[in-house]
């Protein structure tokens, strides 16, 4: 471990501020460190690892696919991106088509790009503003950076893009749509930002007035998707129809990957967007068997029995330490308990480590939980019950 630190400390750029564990293999919910110690993860790598570590499924279907054929590019098909975006368009249930990038900023470009390309095409006048809201976090590229709506995240890094318009608030969003305005970019559950879901009337409130001016709804589920909610978008859940909806964390299983999709299907022609990666068949030969996997567990049962355990489990650790956290916020397996304040938030953090369970914080003061969705009931009790000594030490 020493060792990897100080070659980390060498040779790589220190953009993330490392808590001192190095993880050294995984299995479902669990994971062991370098020093043998193990632990419950309930961050699944940032709602990365949705089918839960080394999932022997996917690591299969990855394998045989490997032994095959990796890489071709896009200029040729590529029989696993065409069924992975059927099966993505199939379980969302919207009349869409798929582009595929490598991450959630990458998706969310391509969102902003199809809008602006609708808003030069679309009547006289250049539409090209984007609304985005305050506390979102829509990614770190340039664009993606000045999409989100943290007045801290824009400091060193202009000139920007132009046409990013921020929000206060869902019901503020009306009144900033005007003849320059080509869409619209929310989360629906807002991840980095405190995992406060938007309110459903109000989001169909908006969703209605957008297509009455025929400015595009752009949902960026990088992650809530992929039954992060219980449903495969949350957008089924807030029974909404957007025009663009982006994907990203959970659909790999652990392989980078992103999506955009859209009902605006001619929108592209060929030389408008393109990537190297994207789509490859390693990337979608996972998110064909993650897809899989998850609409199985969502037929026979297992995935809402799992997510109503993980929340009844959630709301005893709640209602224990209602000294602590003032308020539980979220849904499906994409959970937050507000913490009374933001000193505490990073106590109980590093306790839950050392007590050997991995939890995340989102915004100032929210802890965040975002189990694999296939964990298991024991792992869910070892979990909390490290939990709640984490906190009971505070
Ligand atoms: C994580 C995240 C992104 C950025 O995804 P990357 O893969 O890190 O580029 C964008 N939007 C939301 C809502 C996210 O949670």
């Amino acid at each position: 471990m020493n060792n990897i630190i100080d070659l980390d400390k060498k040779y790589v750029l220190p953009t993330y501020a490392r808590a001192d564990v190095e993880f050294v293999s995984g299995d479902n919910a669990r994971l062991v460190d370098a020093n043998g110690k193990k632990y419950i993860d309930f961050a699944s790598g940032i709602a990365v690892v949705s089918v839960g570590h080394a999932n022997k499924r996917v690591n299969d279907a990855i394998c045989k696919q490997l032994s095959n054929i990796t890489h071709t590019s896009n200029l040729y098909y590529i029989a696993p991106q065409a069924r992975a975006a059927q099966k993505i368009v199939e379980a969302s249930g919207y009349d869409m088509k798929c582009f595929f990038g490598n991450s959630g900023a990458e998706a969310n470009e391509g969102a902003i790009k199809i809008a602006r390309k609708f808003g030069e095409k679309d009547g006289e006048i250049k539409r090209y503003k984007v609304i985005t809201l305050q506390h979102s976090f829509h990614g770190r590229t340039i664009t993606t950076v000045k999409a989100t709506g943290q007045a801290y995240m824009h400091n060193y890094f202009g000139p920007y893009p132009d046409g990013f318009v921020y929000a206060e608030n869902i019901e503020h969003v009306e009144s900033l749509v005007d003849a320059h305005t080509c869409a619209v970019m929310i989360e629906l559950v807002q991840g980095e930002g405190g995992v406060q879901p938007l309110d459903k009337e109000a989001v169909q409130k908006l969703a209605k007035f957008l297509k009455s001016k025929d400015v595009l709804l752009i949902v960026d589920e990088v992650q809530t998707g992929v039954y992060r909610t219980g449903k495969f978008l949350a957008s089924n859940y807030y029974d909404i129809e957007p025009d663009v909806v982006t994907l990203a964390k959970g659909l790999g299983g652990g392989v980078p990957i992103g999506v955009v999709m859209t009902t605006l299907k001619d929108i592209f022609s060929a030389g408008d967007h393109g990537s190297t990666f994207g789509g490859n068949f390693l990337s979608t030969a996972a998110a064909c068997e993650v897809v899989d996997i998850l609409n199985e567990m969502n037929e026979s049962g297992e995935l809402q029995k799992n997510i109503e355990y993980f929340d009844s489990e959630l709301e005893k650790f709640y209602n224990a330490h209602k000294d602590i956290f003032t308020s539980k916020v979220g849904i499906g397996m994409m959970c937050g308990l507000r913490v009374k304040d933001g000193e505490t938030l990073a106590k109980i953090i590093s306790n839950a480590r050392e007590e050997g369970v991995i939890v995340l914080r989102a915004g100032k003061d929210t802890l965040r939980l975002l189990p694999a969705l296939t964990i298991t009931k024991k792992e869910v009790d070892e979990g909390f019950k490290s939990l709640n000594s984490a906190v009971t030490s505070l």
